[in-house]
């Protein structure tokens, strides 16, 4: 979806969209959607600079870190982002007050803003550094790929050097 600054009313611009299963491209991120996005925000017109304040609705699958299983991750995630036009004369002063403001800025071309590209950034950012199915998570075997969560299997466990050390001591 691409809002188009040119048309924006003086007072801003409401917005919601329910994406479709299909419409976002997810060739380039590690999830998918099983329930697609549901975004609602207002464009305002700043002057220089462009605020897009809103909240998002997904819920995303992922693969788990460990065990590789597919983990469903609900995500509800508020933003307040600036765009400044991104041409090659950009207003560097703007720019270094926005930064200095310490708020995310993002830039614009040819008086658009893609939305799905926002929406895209806000579930790759609401994705946790680490994807895990439980905290507890066994993984997977490291020799025969057995699923610890689901069944044990007879390889011996590495031996920890420290634990060997100590075994070592008692012995
Ligand atoms: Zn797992
Ligand atoms: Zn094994």
């Amino acid at each position: 979806m691409l809002i188009v600054l040119t048309h924006l009313p003086a007072d801003g611009l409401k917005f919601e969209h329910q994406y479709e299963a299909d419409e976002l491209d997810l060739s380039q991120h590690e999830f998918d959607l099983p329930q697609p996005p549901l975004i609602n925000g207002r464009f305002t017109n700043l002057g220089q600079e462009m605020r897009v304040k809103g909240s998002l609705r997904a819920t995303l699958a992922a693969i788990c870190d460990r065990c590789l299983e597919t983990v469903t991750l609900p995500l509800a995630a508020d933003f307040d982002l600036y765009y400044l036009p991104a041409t090659a004369h950009s207003d560097k002063a703007g720019e270094t007050e926005l930064l200095e403001r310490d708020l995310d800025v993002s830039y614009y071309q040819h008086d658009r803003i893609d939305v799905d590209e926002l929406v895209l950034e806000q579930l790759e950012l609401g994705l946790p550094a680490r994807i895990l199915c439980t905290e507890e998570c066994k993984g997977l075997c490291q020799q025969c790929g057995t699923n610890l969560n689901v069944e044990s299997c007879q390889c011996s466990a590495p031996t920890d050097p420290r634990w060997q050390a100590l075994a070592d001591l008692k012995s």
